[in-house]
């Protein structure tokens, strides 16, 4: 730990998808070095322009800012926001401010990278110190290695590695963070509001952001679902996961404290064990999909495995259109597109259910998919999203097999029993049978204001597999020249 002897420099900490005070490694290291010290966010001009950062991400980033902003006050600090080019804004601070050193958490992603090694150079050409520490993920990949020296690709050895070195480490959290004092002079822009990046308060019914939210979010499922969360955690009509994903994407609440507190409960609640064990694995699915786009950065453009690059997809505009809107005619797939649009948000299971649908029975490319997902999840994350996806489409490391295909309707019945879910989100069946709620076109009495069926799961079924077997026969022909 820094003394504070060592207290003695001018430091600007760059919050990126780390909007939080406590275990937070960049910002306590930033903290024990500093005299003064500058807290910077810059609101990305390549990031806002893009589709990518749709509205609800954004307002519950806006909302992240002013709570860090907030807690930051009550401490004597301050937050400085600026807008613009990351290169360009730190560069000028740096100049302006006369700071000696700067830190940040790591990013993953290669737009992340490539923008924080144009920082870097600015800051060398400056003379300022470049930090970087590792927090967003409690393992990097360059950490984890199959024994020949290579990156995991398969989730399951993958976690086995991970737990292992947990044990050799025992990767503590952050101390408790004595904050320096700001630099006087150091002021930023008034936090804007949604509206200024052309986004209204759309109907979308954000969670409240922030680390104490979190915080309480995390408390409260340990207390209570967790126990069973092995069993309930595929069941979008309960109320059975953590949702502490957005949190985790803006970095209010760190991936450590996440498992430390899961830990503990293992220990000291056996009732919880299970859930607690199955809940940390999900955690490590995180990991995972961090690692392969850390080692597979060309993954956000193309199929993890390239012989699956040659499928031929179907572009049926009208098809994707009913699918983003929920109007496919398949209850529980519109369902889940509904609580997206209504919430920002879409449990795990539909997630599985819907990105099969788009792929397998619509036969639309996995990446228009990815891409509205992205624009519309309070949680949209490149590695994970880009992960789900890829594993819904069968074209991902440890994918789903392209064989084993979701019937819409049966997973609906299995996983929505009793037809609650559907019942919440889309309202044109709240009327019908719970036993037809799934199928409502073999209701006596079908509700007329809602879509029949736009595809045939058993002839779309057959029509996917065809794709995939197409594109894999291709390959074995290939295979049998070269012999
Ligand atoms: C097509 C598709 C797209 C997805 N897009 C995203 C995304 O953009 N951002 C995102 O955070 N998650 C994504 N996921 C993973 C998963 O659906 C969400 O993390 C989860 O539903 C969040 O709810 P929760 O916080 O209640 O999860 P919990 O069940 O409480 O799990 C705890 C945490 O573990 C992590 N996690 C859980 N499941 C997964 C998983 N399968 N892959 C990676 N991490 C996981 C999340 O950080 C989550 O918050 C996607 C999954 C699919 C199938």
């Amino acid at each position: 730990m820094t003394s504070p002897a060592s207290r003695s420099e001018r430091v600007l900490h760059w919050f990126r998808s780390d909007l939080r005070l406590r275990d937070n490694t960049a910002l306590a290291a930033a903290s024990g070095r500093a005299s003064e010290l500058v807290l910077l966010f810059v609101l990305d001009d390549r990031l806002l322009g893009g589709a990518a950062l749709g509205a609800p991400r954004l307002r519950f980033l806006l909302d992240s800012l002013a709570r860090l902003a907030a807690a930051l006050e009550a401490r004597g600090q301050r937050l400085v926001v600026k807008r613009g080019l990351p290169e360009v804004v730190v560069a000028a601070l740096l100049r302006t401010w006369k700071i000696e050193r700067i830190t940040w958490n790591r990013d993953y992603g290669p737009y992340a990278r490539r923008r924080d090694a144009a920082v870097r150079r600015a800051a060398d050409g400056l003379g300022a110190v470049v930090e970087e520490h590792k927090d967003r993920v409690v393992f990097e990949s360059s950490e984890l290695r199959t024994r020949s020296g290579a990156p995991f690709q398969v989730y399951t050895p993958f976690r086995n590695a991970w737990w292992a070195r947990w044990h050799a480490e025992r990767p503590e959290r952050a101390g408790p963070l004595r904050l320096a004092p700001p630099l006087a002079t150091a002021r930023g822009d008034a936090l804007p509001e949604a509206s200024a990046f052309g986004v209204g308060s759309d109907a979308t019914a954000l969670p409240t952001a922030g680390e104490d939210a979190a915080a309480r979010r995390l408390e409260r499922f340990l207390a209570g679902p967790v126990a069973d969360y092995a069993r309930d955690r595929d069941r979008p009509d309960l109320d059975g996961t953590s949702r502490l994903s957005p949190y985790l994407r803006f970095g209010a609440i760190s991936v450590r404290t996440c498992l430390h507190a899961a830990l503990e409960l293992l220990h000291t609640e056996p009732r919880s064990r299970d859930g607690a064990r199955k809940w940390m694995d999900e955690l490590i699915w995180r990991e995972f999909y961090h690692a392969i786009l850390s080692d597979h950065p060309r993954v956000l453009a193309r199929c993890f495995r390239p012989e699956y690059d040659a499928l031929v997809w179907d572009d049926d505009d009208a098809a994707f259109r009913a699918w983003c809107e929920g109007r496919t005619g398949h209850p529980f797939v519109d369902a889940a597109m509904r609580q997206l649009a209504a919430t920002g948000w879409m449990h795990n299971r539909p997630r599985m259910v819907v990105a099969s649908f788009l792929t397998k029975d619509l036969g639309i490319d996995w990446r228009r998919g990815e891409r509205f997902f992205l624009a519309r999840l309070v949680d949209g994350d490149p590695a994970s999203n880009n992960g789900g996806w890829q594993w819904a489409a069968s074209t991902g490391s440890d994918a789903q097999p392209y064989f084993r295909i979701f019937h819409p309707v049966k997973q609906g019945e299995r996983f929505d029993p009793h037809g609650d879910y559907v019942r919440r989100f889309v309202p044109e069946l709240r009327g019908v049978e719970p036993r037809f709620v799934q199928r409502p076109w073999d209701a006596p009495a079908p509700p007329r204001d809602y879509p029949r069926p736009i595809v045939d799961h058993a002839a779309q079924r057959i029509r996917a597999l065809r794709r995939f077997e197409v594109v894999r026969a291709g390959r074995e022909a290939r295979r049998a020249d070269k012999d």
